[in-house]
Formats: C-alpha cells, sequence, structure tokens
C-alpha cells in the first residue's frame, strides 16, 4: 500500500462531518507534520470545537507553494451506503469511504508530499492549509485567511485540492445565498381587502428575481468556459402562510445567485432591492444575505497556472461548476490559485464515495513534481 492510502485509511476513520469537531483529525495530522519539522499554527473557532492548521516546511520566504484542503465532510444519514464509509474499503479496484473524493485523498497526499519535503533541500517553503467547515459555505478558513492576511502571508501560488479527476481548474463561479422576508398584514380571508397578503408580495419578488436572471443572460458577463456561461438568480425555498382562509402576513424566499466573474453579489442585491415594486402601507420587504463565497478567476496564462499544469502533465484547464475555497484565497490574500485533486466531484456528497488508487499515485507524482519546483 502507497503511504497516501496508509495515510487515507487513518482520515477517512475520523467522522469529520461538518456539524461535529474536527480536532482528533487536525490533532493527528499536526503530529505527524510536528514529526516531520514542519513550523505549526492552528486557528480554533468560536466554540473551540473545531480548528484550522496551517503548516510550512523548508525555510521561511515569499514564494513558496500552498496546498490546501478542508477536513469536513457531507452527512451520510438517509444514504445507501454499501460499505461503512468511515472505514476506508477496497473493493473492485475502488476505495470506498466518505470523504474519499471530497476531499481527504488530496489531504493524505499532502502529508505524503510533506514527508517528501522534509528530506528535500528546499529553498522556497512548502505550506499546507488544512481548514474546517467548508461544505456548509466556506465558512471555516476565513478566520485562518484573516490571521495570515494579518501576518502579511505571500506565496507563489496555491492548490486547493478539490477532486477534479485531476484536470487543472483555473476559475470556478462564485455563490451568493439570500433571504427576502415579506411582511404583510393578517386579515380573514373573507376580507383580504383588510389585510396584505405576503404571498402576493413574495409572488412579485420572484417576478423580480426572473427580471435580474433575463437581464444577466442578455447583456451579463459572459464566460462560455463554463456550461451555463452567465450569472444565474434562482429560488429554491419559498415558505409562508398559516390556512386557506388566513391572509398571510409573512413569505420568505431563499434564493441563490451563481456568479461568473466579475459579476459582483452585493451590486445585484441592490439591483434585486431596487426592482421590488413599491409595497403598500403596512407592508415591507427585508433582503439578507446568509452567505457568500467569491468566484476563482485566474488567467490560463499565469506563470503558477502554467507551473501546475507542467506538473499535472497536461496541457488545458477547465472551469468548475462547483466552488470552492480558491477564490477566498484569491481575494483576501492575493494568491494566484488553481484547483486540482484526485476523485471526481459526480461521486462526492453521494453514497459509496470513492476514489481510484490510480488517481492517488498521479496526485503523488503531480505533488512531487510541484515540489521539484520549490528546491534549489
Ligand atoms: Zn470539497
Amino acid at each position: 500500500m502507497s503511504s497516501t492510502i496508509d495515510t487515507l485509511d487513518r482520515l477517512i476513520a475520523f467522522p469529520t462531518v461538518s456539524r461535529d469537531s474536527n480536532l482528533d483529525l487536525i490533532d493527528w495530522l499536526g503530529a505527524r507534520l510536528a514529526d516531520l519539522g514542519a513550523r505549526i499554527a492552528t486557528v480554533r473557532d468560536a466554540t473551540g470545537a473545531k480548528a484550522n492548521l496551517v503548516a510550512s516546511l523548508g525555510p521561511e520566504g515569499p514564494d513558496g507553494i500552498v496546498l490546501s484542503g478542508h477536513s469536513d465532510v457531507v452527512p451520510v444519514e438517509g444514504q445507501a451506503w454499501t460499505t461503512d464509509p468511515f472505514r476506508l474499503t477496497r473493493r473492485d479496484g475502488r476505495l470506498y469511504g466518505r470523504g474519499s473524493s471530497d476531499m481527504k485523498g488530496f489531504l493524505a497526499a499532502m502529508l505524503t508530499v510533506a514527508g517528501k519535503a522534509a528530506r528535500a533541500p528546499l529553498a522556497r517553503p512548502l505550506h499546507l492549509v488544512v481548514s474546517h467547515d467548508e461544505e456548509i459555505g466556506c465558512v471555516g478558513v476565513r478566520s485562518l485567511l484573516a490571521r495570515l492576511k494579518a501576518e502579511g502571508f505571500r506565496a507563489a501560488g496555491c492548490v486547493i485540492g478539490e477532486p477534479t479527476e485531476m484536470q487543472v481548474a483555473t476559475g470556478h463561479k462564485g455563490k451568493l445565498a439570500g433571504r427576502i422576508v415579506c411582511r404583510g398584514k393578517p386579515a380573514h380571508s373573507a376580507n383580504p381587502h383588510l389585510g396584505v397578503n405576503a404571498i402576493h408580495l413574495g409572488a412579485r419578488m420572484v417576478g423580480v428575481l426572473e427580471q435580474v436572471q433575463a437581464r444577466l443572460a442578455e447583456t451579463g458577463p459572459r464566460d462560455n468556459a463554463y456550461p451555463v456561461p452567465y450569472t444565474t438568480v434562482h429560488v429554491g425555498l419559498i415558505q409562508g402562510g398559516t390556512a386557506l382562509n388566513i391572509v398571510p402576513d409573512r413569505c420568505m424566499l431563499d434564493f441563490e445567485i451563481r456568479l461568473v466573474p466579475p459579476d459582483d453579489a452585493l451590486v445585484l442585491v441592490e439591483e434585486i432591492r431596487a426592482r421590488a415594486p413599491a409595497f403598500p402601507p403596512d407592508s415591507g420587504m427585508e433582503i439578507e444575505v446568509v452567505n457568500s463565497y467569491p468566484g476563482l478567476d485566474l488567467a490560463d496564462s499565469h506563470p503558477f497556472a502554467n507551473a501546475v499544469r507542467a506538473a499535472s502533465g497536461g496541457n488545458g484547464t477547465v472551469k468548475l461548476a462547483f466552488g470552492s475555497e480558491g477564490g477566498l484565497m484569491q481575494q483576501e490574500l492575493g494568491l494566484p490559485t488553481v484547483v486540482y485533486g484526485p476523485g471526481s466531484i459526480d461521486r462526492a456528497h453521494k453514497a459509496d464515495e470513492y476514489v481510484m488508487p490510480e488517481e492517488l499515485d498521479a496526485c503523488d507524482l503531480f505533488l512531487e513534481r510541484l515540489l521539484a519546483r520549490l528546491v534549489a
């Protein structure tokens, strides 16, 4: 067994579902990295039950490379697993386990390359970042990035190891999750004129979101590297009313914007507000931003994109339909960032998630070639 598969076996056994603590995994990884001589810092969240970790090997300096992954995984409840999701299981040439693709396979490969880095004459540093709470909106890494930013952290580039089937991704869309709450005035449904129907107001706001979508599809920024080349807006959840014979006084719409750079989510929220119809007396509307993360957009010709492409042995680049912490790395630290990792997003978040041993081997080789760029 490769040492990466050995490590993956250990990592899968930590059930780091986002709602639970990841400290056991962070402690285990931190101890391995400390044994290798890495300089380690951790940043805990407000509850103290979760932590981010950053470890550096080699000399200090502004021209190292960052490898980054999240430690949390999505839940397994309600999924029909045919193996124990928290035990790495080899079957038919595949390695099954929760997080095998997303993204403990890459974390395992990070530890393998750290072992090689510890023995190599590095002229530039190798940094490893492991975050918590990525799966619930790239929440955890933000405190670590704030700290690194305050310290003036710099590096030549960053690889986020989300599963891309070993394709170099230089972009993904950003995302904003928002909530619109329409407030009306309750009344008996026999006298609707005495109330203000909040669901009717909500329906008008759905119309507003459709107007914004139509405008974006027609005149918004386009990037044909994406299957849907423009920014999209959709309502995913609507709640309102208590009974058919009561004029409802509240209606809530949860909506999402998937942004093609350089579209700006907050500018679009202002557009939604500006397009809202005049609300009658005794009614109103609020828009709340629940969560957002920026898109990733690195020029294909950027030297770091070229370096990663060369290490990958491939030529092309892709853009991803799903998000990652890469946009935050680029926005907060100014790091040229790409996404590249073993496994497939099509296998992630599902029962019987798996990664192929050959994918891990290819990732080991990729990271070894990247490491060679840090050697004098
Ligand atoms: Zn992931």
